[in-house]
C-alpha cells in the first residue's frame, strides 16, 4: 500500500509498505479521506519524540474509511461499512479512562501521533480503539465530514468548558478552521453575535463567506469594537483558537462580569508563560478554563450534530489532494493558505 511516512523534521517520504497485519481482536480499515491538522504540521515541522530515520511514523489523526477486515473476536462491525475514528485510547483502567476520558490517560496512544495513522491506503485499529467504542459507524455523513469530526470533536469539548447561553456576545480569537468551528458552534447554541478576530484579512472574508452574520475584526481594533459594540460591558465567551500569548493576556480584558474564556489553542513551549492581569478574574468572576483533545462520547455527540444537519463542516474544505501529493496539501496548511486541506482516496 502507499503511505506517507515521516522520518523526521520535514522529512515525509511516499512509500510502497506492507498492509497492517490485524489480530482476531483488531479492524483493517481502508482510509477514504484523511484531514491536515496544525498538530500534522508542527509534527512535520519539528520531528516529534520517537521518530527517527529506523522508525518513522504515518501520520494522520483525523480519518474515515470502510472496514476491510475484522479480527474474529470482533463483535459489532463489518466489512463494507463506513465509519470514523476517534483517534485517541487508553488504557481502560486508570480513573480518567473508567469515567470516559480516555483521551485523558496517563499512556494514551493515538493514531497519527504515537501510532501509524491515517495518511496511508490502510491502517490498523488496535484493540483499545476498538473495544472503547472508537469506531463509529456512519448514518447521513459522508467520509470527507467524517474526517473534519475529529477537530469539530475537539473543538466541542472547549465548547462545552464555556456554557454559551442564548443571547450571549462570543468572541472568537483566530479565523482558521478551528476558529470557524468555535464560530459555527456558539452559533448554534445561540449566541447573539459571534465574533472573529485574526490578523489575516484573507482568513476573515472567508469567515463571512461562510456565515454573513459572523462579525469580523481585523488586528488591533479589537478592544475598541468590543467596548463599542457591548456598551463597555465586555463580552460573555472568549476562545482563544491560536498560539498567541498576547491573545490569552488580552482576553481577560474583554470580558463582561461573569465572563468564560476558553484557551483552546495551546502556546509554543518557549512562549508559555504569559504574563496576566488576576485583579480582572477576581473582580469580574471570570472562568478560565483549557481544553485538549476529546472523549470518544464527544466524537459521537458531535457526529449527530453533522448528520442531524446542526452543523455543517464540509465548507471547510478548501482543498482535496491525492496521497501522492500530501506535501502540497501540508505546504498549503503551513502557509495558512485556505482553511481545511484533506487526502481523498479511491
Ligand atoms: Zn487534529
Ligand atoms: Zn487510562
Amino acid at each position: 500500500m502507499l503511505a506517507a511516512l515521516l522520518y523526521g523534521s520535514r522529512d515525509m517520504r511516499i512509500e510502497d509498505v506492507a498492509i497492517p497485519e490485524i489480530d482476531d481482536n483488531e479492524i483493517l480499515l481502508k482510509v477514504k479521506s484523511a484531514a491536515v491538522c496544525g498538530t500534522d504540521i508542527r509534527m512535520f515541522n519539528n520531528g516529534y519524540k520517537g521518530i527517527d530515520e529506523s522508525n518513522p511514523r504515518i501520520l494522520g489523526h483525523e480519518l474515515s474509511g470502510i472496514i476491510a477486515k475484522v479480527g474474529k473476536n470482533v463483535k459489532g462491525y463489518k466489512e463494507g461499512m463506513e465509519v470514523a475514528v476517534a483517534p485517541n485510547m487508553g488504557c481502560g483502567l486508570c480513573d480518567q479512562c473508567v469515567s470516559g476520558n480516555t483521551h485523558l490517560c496517563h499512556n494514551y496512544r493515538a493514531l497519527g501521533i504515537n501510532i501509524d495513522g491515517g495518511f496511508a491506503e490502510y491502517v490498523k485499529i488496535p484493540e483499545a480503539a476498538v473495544r472503547q467504542g472508537n469506531v463509529v459507524e456512519l448514518d447521513g455523513v459522508s467520509t470527507e465530514e467524517a474526517a473534519l469530526n475529529e477537530p469539530l470533536s475537539c473543538v466541542y469539548s472547549g465548547f462545552e468548558k464555556c456554557n454559551i447561553r442564548p443571547g450571549d456576545v462570543v468572541l472568537i480569537i483566530g479565523a482558521g478552521p478551528i476558529g470557524l468551528m468555535h464560530a459555527k458552534l456558539a452559533k448554534m447554541a445561540g449566541a447573539a453575535k459571534v465574533v472573529i478576530n485574526d490578523l489575516s484579512k484573507e482568513r476573515l472574508e472567508m469567515c463571512c463567506q461562510i456565515d454573513s452574520t459572523f462579525v469580523t475584526i481585523t488586528g488591533g481594533h479589537l478592544k475598541d469594537y468590543v467596548y463599542e459594540a457591548t456598551k463597555g460591558r465586555g463580552v460573555d465567551v472568549c476562545i482563544t483558537a491560536c498560539p498567541a500569548p498576547q491573545a490569552q493576556a488580552m482576553a481577560l480584558e474583554l470580558m463582561a462580569m461573569g465572563g468564560r474564556i476558553n484557551f483552546f489553542g495551546g502556546l509554543p513551549k518557549d512562549r508559555e508563560n504569559v504574563v496576566i492581569n488576576t485583579n480582572l478574574i477576581h473582580y469580574k468572576q471570570l472562568i478560565i478554563t483549557g481544553s485538549t483533545r476529546a472523549s470518544v462520547s464527544q466524537f459521537r455527540k458531535t457526529l449527530g450534530f453533522i448528520s442531524n444537519g446542526l452543523i455543517r463542516v464540509d465548507d471547510l474544505i478548501t482543498g482535496r489532494y491525492s496521497l501522492t501529493n500530501i506535501t502540497e496539501a501540508f505546504e498549503m496548511a503551513s502557509s495558512a493558505r485556505g482553511l481545511k486541506n484533506i487526502i481523498v482516496f479511491k
